[in-house]
Protein backbone atom coordinates (compact mmCIF):
# COMPACT_ATOMS: atom_id res chain seq x y z
CA UNK A 1 0.00 0.00 0.00
CA UNK A 2 1.29 3.68 -0.72
CA UNK A 3 1.73 5.92 2.35
CA UNK A 4 -0.42 7.56 3.11
CA UNK A 5 -0.46 11.07 5.33
CA UNK A 6 -3.68 10.79 7.15
CA UNK A 7 -3.66 14.20 8.13
CA UNK A 8 -3.73 15.50 4.23
CA UNK A 9 -6.88 12.91 3.47
CA UNK A 10 -9.92 15.07 2.12
CA UNK A 11 -12.90 13.27 0.73
CA UNK A 12 -11.68 11.81 -2.60
CA UNK A 13 -11.00 8.36 -4.51
CA UNK A 14 -8.26 6.20 -3.79
CA UNK A 15 -7.57 2.88 -4.54
CA UNK A 16 -7.53 0.44 -1.60
CA UNK A 17 -6.52 -3.50 -1.34
CA UNK A 18 -9.58 -4.60 -2.73
CA UNK A 19 -13.84 -4.68 -3.19
CA UNK A 20 -16.41 -7.07 -2.55
CA UNK A 21 -18.59 -7.94 -5.15
CA UNK A 22 -21.90 -10.39 -5.23
CA UNK A 23 -23.90 -10.95 -8.37
CA UNK A 24 -27.78 -12.28 -7.89
CA UNK A 25 -28.87 -14.16 -10.75
CA UNK A 26 -32.03 -16.67 -10.92
CA UNK A 27 -33.43 -15.90 -7.92
CA UNK A 28 -30.36 -16.06 -5.37
CA UNK A 29 -27.45 -13.96 -4.49
CA UNK A 30 -23.63 -15.39 -5.19
CA UNK A 31 -20.53 -15.82 -2.17
CA UNK A 32 -19.34 -12.89 -3.28
CA UNK A 33 -15.73 -12.68 -3.96
CA UNK A 34 -13.08 -10.39 -3.10
CA UNK A 35 -11.81 -8.37 -6.11
CA UNK A 36 -8.29 -6.41 -6.24
CA UNK A 37 -8.61 -4.11 -9.47
CA UNK A 38 -10.68 -1.48 -9.76
CA UNK A 39 -12.56 -2.38 -12.67
CA UNK A 40 -15.73 -3.79 -13.52
CA UNK A 41 -16.44 -6.00 -16.66
CA UNK A 42 -20.07 -5.46 -17.45
CA UNK A 43 -22.58 -5.65 -20.57
CA UNK A 44 -22.83 -2.77 -22.96
CA UNK A 45 -26.75 -2.75 -22.38
CA UNK A 46 -26.76 -3.59 -19.11
CA UNK A 47 -29.69 -1.53 -16.90
CA UNK A 48 -27.72 0.57 -14.97
CA UNK A 49 -26.56 2.22 -17.48
CA UNK A 50 -29.18 2.69 -20.03
CA UNK A 51 -31.98 2.42 -17.50
CA UNK A 52 -30.45 3.81 -14.03
CA UNK A 53 -31.52 0.86 -12.30
CA UNK A 54 -28.88 2.49 -9.70
CA UNK A 55 -29.06 2.40 -5.76
CA UNK A 56 -26.40 3.89 -3.63
CA UNK A 57 -25.36 3.75 -0.23
CA UNK A 58 -23.08 6.29 2.55
CA UNK A 59 -21.39 5.06 5.68
CA UNK A 60 -18.40 5.15 7.86
CA UNK A 61 -16.08 2.52 9.87
CA UNK A 62 -14.35 4.35 12.51
CA UNK A 63 -11.07 3.45 14.38
CA UNK A 64 -12.05 4.05 17.83
CA UNK A 65 -10.41 5.13 21.38
CA UNK A 66 -9.74 1.67 22.31
CA UNK A 67 -8.24 0.40 19.05
CA UNK A 68 -11.57 -1.05 17.67
CA UNK A 69 -12.95 -1.14 14.30
CA UNK A 70 -16.80 0.33 14.33
CA UNK A 71 -19.02 0.86 11.93
CA UNK A 72 -21.94 3.73 12.53
CA UNK A 73 -25.13 2.58 12.24
CA UNK A 74 -24.93 0.11 9.31
CA UNK A 75 -28.10 -1.28 9.62
CA UNK A 76 -30.03 1.55 8.98
CA UNK A 77 -28.24 1.74 5.52
CA UNK A 78 -29.14 -1.72 5.00
CA UNK A 79 -32.73 -0.96 5.63
CA UNK A 80 -32.70 1.74 3.15
CA UNK A 81 -30.73 0.66 0.74
CA UNK A 82 -33.60 -2.56 0.64
CA UNK A 83 -36.16 0.41 0.48
CA UNK A 84 -34.41 1.95 -2.75
CA UNK A 85 -33.82 -1.92 -4.57
CA UNK A 86 -37.85 -2.36 -3.78
CA UNK A 87 -38.45 1.61 -5.40
CA UNK A 88 -36.44 0.75 -8.31
CA UNK A 89 -37.78 -2.56 -9.07
CA UNK A 90 -34.28 -5.12 -8.20
CA UNK A 91 -32.96 -7.31 -6.51
CA UNK A 92 -32.73 -6.60 -2.64
CA UNK A 93 -29.70 -7.06 -0.33
CA UNK A 94 -30.90 -8.52 3.28
CA UNK A 95 -29.34 -7.02 6.29
CA UNK A 96 -27.44 -10.10 7.05
CA UNK A 97 -26.14 -9.82 3.68
CA UNK A 98 -25.58 -6.10 3.71
CA UNK A 99 -23.62 -6.40 7.24
CA UNK A 100 -21.29 -9.64 6.04
CA UNK A 101 -20.33 -7.41 3.02
CA UNK A 102 -18.80 -4.63 4.82
CA UNK A 103 -17.59 -6.15 7.42
CA UNK A 104 -15.56 -8.78 4.85
CA UNK A 105 -14.30 -5.72 2.57
CA UNK A 106 -13.07 -3.04 5.38
CA UNK A 107 -11.64 -6.02 7.74
CA UNK A 108 -9.58 -6.68 4.24
CA UNK A 109 -8.63 -2.98 3.70
CA UNK A 110 -8.18 -2.59 7.65
CA UNK A 111 -4.66 -0.93 7.31
CA UNK A 112 -6.73 1.76 4.91
CA UNK A 113 -8.51 2.47 8.54
CA UNK A 114 -7.28 6.40 9.50
CA UNK A 115 -5.94 5.71 12.41
CA UNK A 116 -7.45 7.34 15.86
CA UNK A 117 -6.70 10.80 16.68
CA UNK A 118 -6.17 12.09 12.54
CA UNK A 119 -10.10 12.50 12.64
CA UNK A 120 -10.34 10.43 9.49
CA UNK A 121 -12.37 7.17 9.09
CA UNK A 122 -13.02 4.94 6.15
CA UNK A 123 -15.83 5.73 3.89
CA UNK A 124 -17.54 2.75 3.13
CA UNK A 125 -19.66 2.59 -0.17
CA UNK A 126 -22.59 -0.23 -0.98
CA UNK A 127 -23.88 -0.07 -4.73
CA UNK A 128 -26.29 -1.93 -5.99
CA UNK A 129 -27.03 -1.62 -9.85
CA UNK A 130 -29.00 -3.93 -12.82
CA UNK A 131 -25.94 -5.50 -14.61
CA UNK A 132 -27.87 -7.71 -16.70
CA UNK A 133 -28.51 -6.71 -20.19
CA UNK A 134 -31.61 -5.20 -21.01
CA UNK A 135 -32.47 -3.63 -23.99
CA UNK A 136 -36.81 -3.43 -23.77
CA UNK A 137 -38.06 -1.34 -20.78
CA UNK A 138 -38.17 -3.32 -17.91
CA UNK A 139 -35.84 -4.71 -14.45
CA UNK A 140 -32.62 -6.44 -15.35
CA UNK A 141 -32.75 -9.76 -14.70
CA UNK A 142 -28.67 -9.53 -12.94
CA UNK A 143 -27.44 -7.23 -9.84
CA UNK A 144 -24.22 -6.78 -9.00
CA UNK A 145 -23.36 -5.84 -5.23
CA UNK A 146 -20.85 -4.14 -4.89
CA UNK A 147 -19.05 -2.39 -1.20
CA UNK A 148 -15.98 -0.27 -2.08
CA UNK A 149 -14.18 1.39 0.59
CA UNK A 150 -11.87 4.70 0.36
CA UNK A 151 -9.99 6.09 3.33
CA UNK A 152 -11.55 9.83 4.32
CA UNK A 153 -10.11 12.88 6.39
CA UNK A 154 -11.66 15.36 8.73
CA UNK A 155 -14.11 17.73 7.09
CA UNK A 156 -13.23 20.34 9.19
CA UNK A 157 -9.77 21.04 10.55
CA UNK A 158 -9.94 24.03 11.87
CA UNK A 159 -13.53 23.95 13.74
CA UNK A 160 -17.10 23.79 11.97
CA UNK A 161 -16.96 26.18 9.04
CA UNK A 162 -20.41 27.69 7.92
CA UNK A 163 -21.38 28.14 4.18
CA UNK A 164 -24.00 30.01 1.95
CA UNK A 165 -26.62 28.35 0.36
CA UNK A 166 -29.23 28.62 -2.46
CA UNK A 167 -32.56 28.01 -2.88
CA UNK A 168 -33.41 28.12 -7.02
CA UNK A 169 -37.15 28.68 -8.12
CA UNK A 170 -36.01 27.27 -11.40
CA UNK A 171 -34.88 23.42 -10.41
CA UNK A 172 -36.26 20.92 -8.49
CA UNK A 173 -34.75 17.86 -6.74
CA UNK A 174 -37.54 15.41 -6.50
CA UNK A 175 -40.74 15.42 -7.88
CA UNK A 176 -43.20 15.48 -4.88
CA UNK A 177 -44.21 11.18 -5.56
CA UNK A 178 -41.02 10.61 -7.43
CA UNK A 179 -37.98 8.91 -5.83
CA UNK A 180 -36.58 11.27 -4.08
CA UNK A 181 -37.23 9.51 -0.63
CA UNK A 182 -34.53 6.64 -1.69
CA UNK A 183 -30.90 7.00 -2.63
CA UNK A 184 -31.50 6.45 -6.37
CA UNK A 185 -28.18 7.30 -8.06
CA UNK A 186 -30.59 9.78 -10.68
CA UNK A 187 -31.17 11.80 -7.66
CA UNK A 188 -27.51 12.97 -7.87
CA UNK A 189 -27.47 12.69 -12.31
CA UNK A 190 -30.48 15.72 -11.64
CA UNK A 191 -29.03 17.77 -9.27
CA UNK A 192 -25.78 18.26 -11.12
CA UNK A 193 -26.28 20.89 -12.72
CA UNK A 194 -28.16 23.51 -10.44
CA UNK A 195 -25.28 22.59 -8.42
CA UNK A 196 -22.88 23.37 -10.79
CA UNK A 197 -24.22 26.65 -11.32
CA UNK A 198 -24.55 27.21 -7.33
CA UNK A 199 -21.20 26.87 -7.00
CA UNK A 200 -20.00 29.50 -9.67
CA UNK A 201 -22.33 31.77 -8.49
CA UNK A 202 -20.22 31.18 -4.41
CA UNK A 203 -22.86 28.97 -3.14
CA UNK A 204 -21.57 25.56 -1.83
CA UNK A 205 -24.60 23.73 -1.58
CA UNK A 206 -28.29 24.39 -2.57
CA UNK A 207 -31.40 24.18 -0.73
CA UNK A 208 -34.97 22.89 -2.13
CA UNK A 209 -38.45 23.77 -1.59
CA UNK A 210 -40.97 21.57 -2.04
CA UNK A 211 -41.72 20.86 -5.87
CA UNK A 212 -45.17 21.10 -5.85
CA UNK A 213 -45.84 24.90 -4.60
CA UNK A 214 -42.13 25.85 -3.48
CA UNK A 215 -43.71 26.76 -0.27
CA UNK A 216 -42.05 24.43 2.00
CA UNK A 217 -38.20 23.29 2.74
CA UNK A 218 -37.19 20.20 2.06
CA UNK A 219 -33.22 19.05 1.87
CA UNK A 220 -30.19 20.07 0.23
CA UNK A 221 -28.91 18.18 -2.42
CA UNK A 222 -27.46 15.23 -0.67
CA UNK A 223 -28.05 16.15 3.12
CA UNK A 224 -31.14 17.21 5.06
CA UNK A 225 -32.33 20.79 6.59
CA UNK A 226 -32.16 21.03 10.04
CA UNK A 227 -33.00 24.40 11.76
CA UNK A 228 -32.82 25.49 15.66
CA UNK A 229 -35.26 27.66 17.10
CA UNK A 230 -34.34 30.63 19.31
CA UNK A 231 -36.50 29.41 21.82
CA UNK A 232 -34.11 26.05 21.44
CA UNK A 233 -36.28 23.41 19.15
CA UNK A 234 -34.94 21.02 16.74
CA UNK A 235 -37.14 21.65 13.21
CA UNK A 236 -36.68 19.61 10.43
CA UNK A 237 -38.80 19.34 7.24
CA UNK A 238 -41.56 16.21 6.96
CA UNK A 239 -42.15 15.53 3.42
CA UNK A 240 -42.36 12.30 1.69
CA UNK A 241 -39.84 13.32 -1.29
CA UNK A 242 -36.80 13.98 1.77
CA UNK A 243 -34.63 10.87 2.12
CA UNK A 244 -34.28 9.96 5.49
CA UNK A 245 -30.74 10.89 6.39
CA UNK A 246 -29.54 8.28 9.32
CA UNK A 247 -27.49 11.38 10.59
CA UNK A 248 -30.73 13.45 11.29
CA UNK A 249 -32.04 10.51 13.64
CA UNK A 250 -29.32 10.36 15.01
CA UNK A 251 -29.56 14.23 16.10
CA UNK A 252 -32.95 14.08 16.32
CA UNK A 253 -32.45 11.48 19.30
CA UNK A 254 -29.40 13.68 20.82
CA UNK A 255 -31.16 16.80 20.36
CA UNK A 256 -33.79 15.53 22.17
CA UNK A 257 -31.26 13.61 25.01
CA UNK A 258 -30.30 17.57 25.54
CA UNK A 259 -33.41 19.01 26.48
CA UNK A 260 -34.50 19.55 22.51
CA UNK A 261 -37.89 19.83 21.60
CA UNK A 262 -37.65 17.96 18.50
CA UNK A 263 -40.60 18.43 15.52
CA UNK A 264 -40.94 16.96 12.39
CA UNK A 265 -43.20 19.34 10.58
CA UNK A 266 -43.48 21.03 6.99
CA UNK A 267 -41.10 24.17 7.21
CA UNK A 268 -42.76 27.11 5.44
CA UNK A 269 -39.59 29.31 3.47
CA UNK A 270 -40.70 32.07 5.69
CA UNK A 271 -39.54 30.73 8.83
CA UNK A 272 -36.14 30.48 7.78
CA UNK A 273 -35.73 33.78 8.99
CA UNK A 274 -36.54 33.02 12.56
CA UNK A 275 -33.86 30.41 12.75
CA UNK A 276 -31.24 30.74 15.32
CA UNK A 277 -29.09 27.98 13.58
CA UNK A 278 -29.09 25.90 10.25
CA UNK A 279 -27.28 23.10 9.44
CA UNK A 280 -27.04 20.75 6.66
CA UNK A 281 -26.65 17.16 7.89
CA UNK A 282 -25.24 13.76 6.03
CA UNK A 283 -22.60 11.21 6.33
CA UNK A 284 -20.00 12.59 4.80
CA UNK A 285 -19.25 15.44 7.29
CA UNK A 286 -22.15 15.43 9.85
CA UNK A 287 -23.09 18.98 10.03
CA UNK A 288 -22.58 21.87 7.85
CA UNK A 289 -23.33 25.04 9.55
CA UNK A 290 -24.90 27.72 7.12
CA UNK A 291 -24.81 31.23 8.00
CA UNK A 292 -26.67 32.60 4.63
CA UNK A 293 -29.71 31.79 2.21
CA UNK A 294 -30.38 33.61 -0.80
CA UNK A 295 -33.01 32.99 -2.95
CA UNK A 296 -33.49 35.50 -5.67
CA UNK A 297 -33.17 38.92 -3.68
CA UNK A 298 -33.69 37.81 -0.58
CA UNK A 299 -30.84 37.70 1.72
CA UNK A 300 -31.24 36.09 4.64
CA UNK A 301 -28.41 35.72 7.51
CA UNK A 302 -28.69 33.34 10.10
CA UNK A 303 -27.67 33.53 13.43
CA UNK A 304 -26.08 36.39 15.64
CA UNK A 305 -22.51 36.19 14.45
CA UNK A 306 -22.81 34.71 11.22
CA UNK A 307 -19.41 33.72 11.26
CA UNK A 308 -18.89 30.19 13.29
CA UNK A 309 -21.30 27.56 14.33
CA UNK A 310 -23.94 27.96 16.12
CA UNK A 311 -23.68 26.39 19.98
CA UNK A 312 -26.33 23.86 19.95
CA UNK A 313 -25.02 22.58 16.17
CA UNK A 314 -21.23 22.29 18.02
CA UNK A 315 -22.38 20.22 20.51
CA UNK A 316 -24.96 18.01 18.52
CA UNK A 317 -21.75 17.66 15.81
CA UNK A 318 -19.00 16.89 18.87
CA UNK A 319 -21.50 14.59 21.03
CA UNK A 320 -21.77 12.07 17.37
CA UNK A 321 -18.16 12.20 16.40
CA UNK A 322 -17.57 11.28 20.24
CA UNK A 323 -19.74 8.55 20.25
CA UNK A 324 -18.48 7.18 16.71
CA UNK A 325 -14.92 7.43 17.55
CA UNK A 326 -15.74 5.71 21.35
CA UNK A 327 -15.26 8.77 23.44
CA UNK A 328 -18.73 8.98 24.57
CA UNK A 329 -20.46 5.98 25.71
CA UNK A 330 -23.17 4.33 23.37
CA UNK A 331 -26.35 4.25 24.64
CA UNK A 332 -28.05 3.01 21.82
CA UNK A 333 -25.98 0.91 20.60
CA UNK A 334 -25.22 2.23 17.19
CA UNK A 335 -22.12 1.41 16.96
CA UNK A 336 -21.71 -1.94 15.12
CA UNK A 337 -17.84 -3.72 15.95
CA UNK A 338 -15.92 -5.57 12.38
C1 LIG B 1 -27.54 10.33 1.45
C2 LIG B 1 -28.39 11.55 1.49
C3 LIG B 1 -28.58 12.29 2.68
C4 LIG B 1 -27.85 11.99 3.96
O1 LIG B 1 -28.17 10.78 4.54
P1 LIG B 1 -27.27 10.16 5.69
O2 LIG B 1 -27.86 8.84 5.94
O3 LIG B 1 -27.35 11.07 6.87
O4 LIG B 1 -25.88 10.11 5.14
C5 LIG B 1 -29.47 13.35 2.66
N1 LIG B 1 -30.11 13.71 1.52
C6 LIG B 1 -29.93 13.05 0.37
C7 LIG B 1 -30.67 13.49 -0.83
C8 LIG B 1 -29.07 11.95 0.32
O5 LIG B 1 -28.90 11.30 -0.83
Amino acid sequence: MQNIDWGSLGFKYMDTRCHVRYVWRDGKWDQGEMVEEPFFKMHIAAACLHYGQAAFEGLKAFRCKDGSLRVFRPRENARRMALTARRLCMAEVSEDLFLDAIKRVIRANEEYVPPYGTGGSLYVRPLLIGSGEQIGVAPAREYTFIVLVVPVGAYYKGGLQPVKALIYDDFDRAAPLGVGNVKAAGNYASSLYAHEKAKKEGYPVELYLDAREHKYVEEFATSNFIGITRDNRYVTPASRSILPSVTNETLKTLAADMGLKVEVRQVPFEELAELAEVAACGTAVVVTPVNEIRRGETVIRIGESGSGCGPVLQKLYETVQGIQYGEIPDRYGWCYEV
